[in-house]
């Protein structure tokens, strides 16, 4: 299965995974650029996935599961309409024309229907995990949207994270003025501005990196902790405490 970004509205990643002669579509806010691609590459469109009911993330829905006959797998969400199967925590779906299976983790937070698809060592995480960032909280708690990051966080290291926009160099500038002595920070930075000066996605990311550059699943730092606090101007005792000031933070940075 290969995976191709396909950019969309500016911001956004419409994901296409490919395999022989067969194609997935996650999250297609738009359709014209997918049925371009799945055109030029004569592939046939077997299922969507959708990860939440924002319209960047399903508008195309309609009109390529009409054209192709593509299966569509989402939550149960009244605000998203054409969904053929709904899903909940655990669900798995087979897809044995792209060779893969996925399971569903729910990760409210962003909203309150949001999934995430995890499988072949690869997580499509919508607008909950960003490179060095997370989704605001549209919908859920600090509390949900920590727990829902924890469980990303505690897939494999070498986890491929496919998030849904290029969020990455802002991201970046937030991480820094959170953690400026990070090492591995200081080196990613580096190696993003390389790939987008480039013209190329910072997006998909591996787990690990998250690990060591994300502020957000990184409040059990000690230097995270001070420096949230500072700027909160208030003790925080807990990791969710942390995790909320740096999301206030972060939303007027
Ligand atoms: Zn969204
Ligand atoms: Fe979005």
């Amino acid at each position: 299965m290969k995976i191709y970004p396909i950019p969309a509205f500016g911001d956004n990643y419409l994901w296409l995974a490919v395999h022989e002669g067969h194609a997935l579509a996650v999250d297609p806010g738009d359709a014209a650029p997918i049925a371009a691609m799945l055109e030029r590459h004569a592939l046939k469109l077997d299922a969507i996935l959708v990860t939440h009911h924002h319209s960047d993330h399903i508008d195309g829905i309609g009109e390529l599961a009409e054209r192709y006959g593509a299966r569509v797998f989402g939550p149960a969400d009244e605000r998203i309409a054409l969904i053929d199967e709904h899903v909940t925590e655990g669900s798995r779906i087979e897809l044995p024309q792209l060779g893969c299976s996925f399971r569903v983790l729910e990760v409210p937070g962003h909203t309150r229907s949001h999934i995430a698809w995890y499988g072949s060592d690869t997580l499509f995480c919508g607008d909950t995990l960003f490179a060095a960032g997370c989704g605001r909280l549209f919908e859920g708690s600090p509390e949900q949207m920590w727990h829902s990051l924890s469980r990303i966080a505690s897939l494999p290291l070498h986890t491929q994270i496919y998030c849904a926009h290029e969020y990455t160099e802002g991201n970046l500038r937030f991480a820094l003025a959170v953690e400026p002595d990070n090492q591995a920070l200081i080196a990613r930075i580096r190696r993003v501005a390389q790939l987008r000066a480039a013209g190329r996605p910072s997006v998909p990311f591996a787990l690990a990196d998250e690990l060591a550059t994300n502020p957000f699943l990184r409040v059990r730092e000690p230097a995270i902790i001070r420096r949230a606090s500072e700027h909160a101007g208030r003790a925080l005792p807990g990791a969710v405490d942390v995790f909320a000031a740096l999301r206030e933070w972060k939303n007027s940075f």
